[in-house]
């Protein structure tokens, strides 16, 4: 079937960099691209009018969590005094005793929401991390449900975290679980890489530099080679000495995730450096809420502040940040891109609103204004999921209902396995007295 896509602004490619047609057409057929210009005289089955819509590639969100429920972000909230600052472990680091309350991750609410939720701010693809340990069956169905493509995997460490009573942090070392994490990581990836009608593409995830053995390290690279994945792992924010030559050398892509680390009072330095040091470069959402094009402004926003220069964060830069970066990290050129022979993941923004006012520049108008709720329709693989600002495959009320229930009881558990033993409102007291 052939769809004609009326823009609007078409963010097309001529096989070396992105271009805008300003009244611009797109047809695909099924799952690819056929055409993208100006005129087009076939016989098409079906069009969509985008005028005074940007109709770009569908963007790649290159660090994203769907285990991170939607209440999570309140034990992430660093202006709470239990323990300053100390990102993922404020709900990753639950006591020894209270562990089994600790991870209310479910396949079904949780997981599902958050992909529904990271897709219509325009996001087609997204590298979820860690994301697939568990239920793994039933995580790839839902990922077939839901319609996204997916670069995923299960997510392993030596390590597991615990706070004691006191709020010291422990680690527990064990070799044998970075092993067998490692191992259910490689049959993951043997089952499931090209699940889902190919939108699932499996990666390693060893935890974090400092969670993983040397060993466990070295042996993820040897089975990645050896099975044809790629590996990422949480990183760095400060570089020394040559290291981000290092990073550029060995031809590796950094995920920048902008809004959790502004959250804690910290910049990456820099997004700019990183980029003209050669290095490849995507951006993610990571924390909540999940929303690419903020993150596209925020890393911008923070480069300028850690740059200490208004000409840093160019909008074209973190653009194709979440577009070709996130592309190339995945290894792909049949994505982040609207060009014959490409994948339709197609994402449309509408422009036309009094909050973006007069349009000169549509990259600037997306980076300076844009949020999710401004994103019309998202195509997958030639499957529109979201058409006039809505996710078509469920009822989106009933599932908020069921994100609430999930929350409360997520926030209900807190005394069960938080170190103080405290409720939720004492860890993290809300702005103003509830009554
Ligand atoms: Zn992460």
């Amino acid at each position: 079937m052939k769809t004609l896509i009326q823009g609007g602004w078409v963010v097309g490619f001529d096989g070396k960099e992105h271009e805008i047609i300003n009244d611009g057409l797109v047809v695909f057929d099924g799952n690819r691209i056929d055409f993208v210009g100006k005129e087009y005289a076939q016989p098409v089955d079906k069009k969509i009018d985008a005028q005074g819509c940007l109709v770009s590639p569908g963007f790649i969100d290159t660090h994203f969590h769907s285990g991170i429920n939607a209440s999570d972000y309140i034990l992430n909230d660093s202006t709470k005094t239990d323990f300053f600052a100390s990102n993922y472990l404020a709900h990753g680091g639950p006591t020894r005793e209270g562990a089994h309350s600790a991870h209310l991750k479910d396949v079904d609410v949780g997981q599902r929401f958050s992909l529904i939720h990271v897709l219509k701010s325009g996001v087609t693809t997204t590298f979820d991390i860690g994301g697939a340990g568990g239920e793994t069956e039933r995580y790839v169905d839902m990922i077939d449900q839901v319609g996204i493509r997916c670069a995923a995997g299960p997510s392993y460490k030596n390590v597991s975290f615990f706070h004691d009573r006191e709020g010291r942090l422990e680690y527990d070392w064990d070799n044998e679980r970075g092993t067998k994490g490692l191992k259910a990581a490689i049959d993951f990836a043997q089952k499931y890489n090209g699940a889902c009608s190919g939108r699932m593409t499996a990666l390693l995830f060893p935890g974090h530099v400092d969670s993983c053995t040397p060993a466990l390290l070295k042996d993820t690279r040897k089975a990645a080679r050896e099975i044809g994945v790629r590996v990422q792992i949480h990183a760095t924010i400060y570089p020394y000495g040559d290291d981000l030559k290092i990073i550029a050398d060995s031809g590796a892509s950094v995920a920048y995730s902008p809004l959790k680390y502004l959250k804690l009072g910290i910049v990456m330095e820099s997004f700019d450096k990183y980029r003209q040091a050669g290095i490849n470069m995507g951006i993610g959402t990571d924390t909540f809420p999940k929303d690419i094009l903020s993150d596209m402004r925020y890393a911008a926003i923070a480069s300028r502040v850690a740059e200490k220069s208004f000409l840093a964060g160019h909008p074209r830069d973190v653009f194709n940040a979440i577009t070709l970066g996130g592309a190339k990290m995945l290894g792909r050129d049949d994505l982040g891109r609207l060009q014959k022979g490409a994948k339709a993941d197609i994402t449309i923004v509408n422009l036309r609103d009094v909050a973006f006012g007069a349009v000169r520049d549509p990259i600037r108008s997306l980076m300076e204004t844009a949020v999710s709720r401004d994103v019309r329709t998202v195509i997958v693989d030639g499957e529109t999921l979201v058409e006039n600002g809505k996710y078509l495959r469920l009822d989106e009320q009933e599932l908020l209902e069921k994100v609430q229930v999930k929350g409360e009881q997520v926030w209900d558990s807190v005394p069960k396995w938080h170190w103080t033993g405290k409720a939720i409102d004492e860890v993290v007291p809300p702005s103003f007295r509830m009554k």
